[in-house]
């Protein structure tokens, strides 16, 4: 009987992973269309400065509407992307989008508001990135001090010491680079002494769970103390709740994102979004 059950389970296992990697083949097969037939878009949601609480800058996301399936999240596809490389392409076009929509919103309402891109490793250890960058900043006509990347913890760790002359050349540029996710990863604090960043942005789930775990509390109070010292700017993401609000602008946290506030928004709506997005600040 445990041996039959065994197999049983065996065969639905060996049947998921089948399901799976048919998933994926189909995937694939229509992000390579999906580029050559525009069924992106970009969101963009707002960060919300504590202190005044205007929006002080916006964050890019991809969307995927599927013809069929419809909308595909970013977190179900950009991996997929990163897999077969077709994140290069896809990642081209998100830079270029963004850069051109905020210089566009620009263009239309004066308003300076400085664009946040995420960017994957594959694509920011390519050779020629930083030429890419300067171009679409050139096309688009986005002054340099508009646009900060963003990248992540496993960035650090696949680049080890190029991530620190990349990000040396990207400042004299004038461009930004923030560190997304943090504390989710691994690097270590001796590797964080030697990034240029210019922004912390604190990972969710120590949003979340500083609210009723001191210890947590206590980890992200030293993270917040240490940017500060290193002039870095710190970033809530994913605040929910006043709650959580009240929590992080206590543990004097600069800046805060989340559905809270605003969830990502293509760009006609951000155009119409008020400048101050918390009325209150206290
Ligand atoms: P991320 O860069 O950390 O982006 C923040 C994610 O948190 C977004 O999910 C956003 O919609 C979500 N979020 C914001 N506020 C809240 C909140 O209050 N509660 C909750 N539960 N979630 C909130 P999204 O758009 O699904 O993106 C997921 C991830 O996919 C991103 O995480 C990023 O790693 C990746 N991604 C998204 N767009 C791009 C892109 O254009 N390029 C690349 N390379 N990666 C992208
Ligand atoms: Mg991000
Ligand atoms: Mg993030
Ligand atoms: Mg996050």
């Amino acid at each position: 009987e445990a041996k039959r059950q065994g197999r049983n389970t065996w065969q639905w296992y060996r049947g998921r992973q089948a399901e799976k990697s048919r998933h994926n083949v189909l995937m694939r097969h229509d992000l390579h269309t999906a580029i050559r037939e525009d069924q992106f878009e970009m969101h963009y949601q707002p960060l919300i400065d504590a202190q005044s609480g205007c929006i002080c800058s916006v964050e890019a996301l991809v969307r995927w509407r599927h013809p069929t399936r419809g909308m595909i999240s970013p977190g179900e596809f950009i991996p997929l992307a990163e897999q077969t490389g077709q994140i290069i392409p896809l990642g081209n076009w998100i830079l270029n989008q963004a850069c051109r929509d905020l210089a566009e919103l620009r263009a239309n309402t004066g308003r300076e508001l400085p664009v946040a891109v995420n960017i994957s490793s594959l694509q920011f250890y390519r050779d020629g990135f930083l030429d890419e960058v300067k171009d679409v900043l050139a096309r688009s006509g986005l002054p340099p001090e508009l646009l900060e990347l963003e990248i992540t913890e496993s960035v650090l760790l696949d680049g080890a010491k190029k991530v620190i002359e990349l990000m040396e050349t990207l400042k004299e540029m004038g461009v930004r680079v923030a560190l997304d996710d943090f504390g989710t990863g691994f690097s270590s604090l001796s590797y964080l002494c030697d990034l240029p960043a210019h922004k912390l942005k604190l990972d969710r789930s120590f949003v979340q769970k500083a609210q009723h775990d001191h210890r947590t509390a206590a980890i992200v109070q030293g993270v917040i103390t240490m940017a500060h010292h290193m002039e870095m700017i710190v970033v809530a993401e994913g605040v929910e709740t006043r709650e959580e609000q009240q929590g992080m602008i206590f543990r004097q946290c600069d800046v805060l994102q989340g559905f809270l506030f605003s969830r990502p928004l293509p760009l006609n709506d951000l155009i119409t979004l008020p400048e101050y997005l918390i009325a209150d600040v206290s």
